[in-house]
């Protein structure tokens, strides 16, 4: 089995899911008591945050080549950078290390084409939705990508930045963001993609009819696939 390297901590509160959704995988298809071999290094979010909030993407982006370095040396097989947000800065991890960085953004794509779905709602954070290193990335795989208006995305931005990286789940909050998934449904999406690692962790698919794509399970499923073989 290959060693999947977590580079996490943004937040940490989905850094958890990674780690369940890694091992629960590796043990559906392995069985027993097989676990998934996973390196971690988590940073302190306060830095990084720091940085996204200032523009200070270069120093961001350096921070996180310098943590993946350790990921690589501390042995790991491939890179899993747990947040959608620091995909801004890919390019530049990625040329740290001489492992592949999964990139989510690819993996969240092929679930959806594999789907068949061509036109898709984004819930993330503003970077994420506003900028185009992640919906353009999407948009070379044929697929359409619509955001809430501004209104509403400053709300899910908010809701991801002010409760669920402090791990505070708020019902007034599942509602706006359930809300703002049916709007883009309305508005012709087919489905919504959860775009920022902590969504799931306020709303999933019992919750809604629409369909979901939780970025963080699409993501670690891959690892898994690729650890497994
Ligand atoms: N985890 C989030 C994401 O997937 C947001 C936190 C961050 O800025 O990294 O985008």
């Amino acid at each position: 089995m290959k060693t999947i390297g977590l580079l996490g901590g943004m937040s940490w509160e989905s850094t958890v899911s990674y780690y369940q959704y890694l091992n629960r995988g590796v043990n559906e298809t392995l069985g027993g008591h097989h676990s998934a071999k996973i390196v971690l290094v988590s940073v302190d979010f306060a830095e990084v945050e720091a940085f996204q909030r200032q523009g200070r993407w270069e120093d961001a982006a350096a921070l996180l080549a310098g943590a993946a370095w350790q990921v690589q040396e501390a042995g790991a097989d491939m890179l899993v950078l747990c947040t959608n947000t620091m995909h801004k800065v890919a390019r530049q991890i990625e040329k740290a290390v001489d492992i592949p960085l999964l990139h989510i953004a690819d993996a969240t794509a092929d679930a959806l084409v594999m789907d068949g779905i061509k036109r898709v709602g984004l819930l993330g954070t503003r970077f994420t939705m506003e900028q185009g290193f992640y919906k353009d990335r999407l948009e070379a795989f044929g697929i359409d990508v619509r955001v809430p208006d501004k209104p509403q995305r400053e709300q899910v931005h908010r809701i991801i930045y002010d409760e669920l990286c402090h791990g505070q789940i708020v019902p007034t909050s599942r509602d706006e963001m359930l809300a703002i998934m049916e709007e883009l449904v309305a508005d012709g999406a087919q489905a919504v993609i959860l775009g920022c690692t902590e969504i799931a962790l306020l709303v999933n698919q019992q919750d809604t009819a629409v369909a979901l794509y939780d970025t963080t399970a699409i993501h670690a499923k891959r690892a898994v696939e690729l650890a497994i073989g």
